[in-house]
């Protein structure tokens, strides 16, 4: 809220850029990898333990402890340069960052300065990742256009620091944890198309597991660089750079801020300066930190301490290995599983939402109806009770054992939650043993038809209003037959019974 506040607040971006002037974007993502260890040492790589528990001499930079590669980590590197068309150099090698701040102990950072593990390639814009309320240019296969990367390194990430006044506090446990640096080339030129990027290259990474992408998590974090130049000019205008916005939402707001800010200050005569600012998007507004940042100010040289790779059984390995992009699994879940295009959507966006579907699948559960279950009654549970996926003691076995109920009419879709409940509890059981747990069976049909006869006999007057065209109140005699039934029917099946006895169905 306060984002949208300060961002109406601000005179300034009431309206788009001038239109006379050429805007070039380019967006550097980190991107964890999802590994279990470390990129360096083998220390555990993850998100939610306590503050610098998961540490060694090594990715605490105690003089004398030397690296060891994460070979699974460069695999993944090479898999998401091989997924998005890169090319994969035979030789890649490591280079120290020399900088000085608490979040690097060692004081330089292992990361890929000229030989990076993959050069080129591109990141498609698909359509469906254009902003909500933007339309995006319609096309047949789903991507509007592809964007160019300059290239894709690897590197560690730093520690997380968190500041307060007067102190900061340091947890190394991300410090060391493997990150993937993706450059595009300035080959963006709205802040729409920025999203859109973002959204797309998330959905590469999560849809090829590769790295869960969590913006929020800082899983995946981005640098923004925008310049502005007349039209008619070859020579790009001076690149602004804004570091680590946290969500996409808030880059697009900060590209919408600065786009505007710059053409106001170039049609005022003043020149911009090669330079860092910094987002604020509580203000809606960005802050100069520095001017002219370059290569040369970290005073990189190659790591004396790691040989470089020669990257090509890796490549012939994970070449073996490449997965499905979101354009084709989304495609495949509209056209061969039948889905629509916004469930479709959302599990190509979450990994483990989309394994715990084709888990309930490959468990037995019709393919339709375990996308509903998956995306509308376990997302609202999870978020309930707190839980994830991978975390929950509710199985894909059970979920396709819950819809198996449900299809054979032993319990109602509002009954199956309470079953979904029980298990949550005692996972032990089985759909049917809970459901049996809960009292509901299937039921005998000749046994209902006659409760039903009975009823309906003794509410004439309701039957009365109803073939009369109130059929409103069929549910008052489902109810009522409900009441009177023990073990509990499907109500979905006695209200059919009813409107067949009435000659309504
Ligand atoms: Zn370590």
């Amino acid at each position: 809220m306060l984002c949208t506040k300060g961002f109406l607040l601000n005179p300034k971006i009431k309206n788009m850029p001038a239109a006379d002037y050429l805007v070039t974007i380019g967006l550097e993502v980190h991107c964890q990898i999802r590994t279990a260890t470390k990129m360096f040492c083998s220390c555990r790589a993850g998100f939610g333990y306590d503050p610098n528990t998961n540490v060694c001499p090594t990715c605490l930079g105690m003089p004398g402890a030397l690296p060891v590669l994460n070979e699974y980590a460069i695999g993944r590197t090479i898999l998401a340069g091989l997924l998005l068309g890169c090319s994969i150099p035979p030789i890649s090698k490591w280079d120290r960052k020399n900088y000085f701040y608490p979040d690097m102990p060692k004081n330089y950072q292992t990361s890929q300065l000229d030989l990076p593990l993959c050069i080129g390639g591109s990141v498609p814009l698909y359509e469906w990742n254009f902003p909500a309320g933007v339309a995006a240019p319609q096309t047949e296969a789903g991507v509007v256009r592809r964007v160019r990367l300059d290239h894709i390194h690897l590197e560690e990430d730093a520690a997380k620091l968190t500041h307060f006044a007067g102190y900061s506090l340091v947890d190394y446990n991300r410090g060391g944890t493997p990150l993937m640096e993706i450059v595009s080339a300035p080959d963006l030129h709205t802040p729409d198309e920025a999203y859109a990027y973002l959204k797309s290259l998330q959905q590469i990474m999560v849809c090829a597991g590769i790295s869960n992408a969590d913006m929020e998590k800082g899983e995946m974090r981005c640098d923004v660089n925008v310049s502005l130049r007349p039209k008619g000019q070859e020579e790009l205008g001076e690149k602004i750079e804004m570091k680590n916005i946290n969500s996409m939402s808030a880059v697009r707001r900060a590209l919408i801020y600065e786009i505007r800010r710059q053409a106001e200050e170039l049609d005022a005569g003043i020149r911009q300066e090669q330079s860092t600012r910094r987002w604020d998007d509580a203000l809606g507004e960005s802050i100069v930190m520095r001017t002219k940042e370059n290569a040369h100010d970290y005073r990189y040289h190659t790591c004396p301490d790691l040989i470089p790779i020669h990257t090509d059984p890796l490549v012939q390995k994970v070449r073996q290995e490449i997965p499905e992009l979101p354009d084709a699994r989304r495609n495949r879940l509209i056209t061969e599983v039948g889905l629509p295009a916004a469930d479709a959507t959302t599990l190509v966006g979450d990994a483990d939402l989309y394994d715990f579907f084709r888990q309930t699948v490959d468990a037995g559960a019709p393919a339709r109806r375990a996308a509903n279950w998956v995306i509308n009654t376990l997302t609202a549970v999870l978020t309930e009770k707190g839980s994830t996926t991978v975390g929950c003691p509710l199985t894909p076995r059970h979920l396709a054992g819950i819809i198996d109920i449900v299809e054979q009419g032993i319990v109602s879709t509002n009954q199956a939650r309470e079953v979904l409940d029980l298990i949550w509890e005692q996972p032990e059981l089985e759909a049917p043993a809970a459901a049996d747990k809960l009292g509901f069976k299937k039921t005998d049909a000749g046994a209902l038809e006659a409760q039903v006869d009975a009823v309906l006999a003794e509410n004439s007057d309701i039957v009365d209003l109803v073939r009369a065209g109130n059929t409103k109140l069929i549910n008052a005699l489902t109810g009522k037959v409900m009441k009177e039934s023990n073990p509990k029917p499907n109500p979905k099946l006695v209200t059919q019974i009813i409107t067949s006895r009435l000659g309504l169905s």
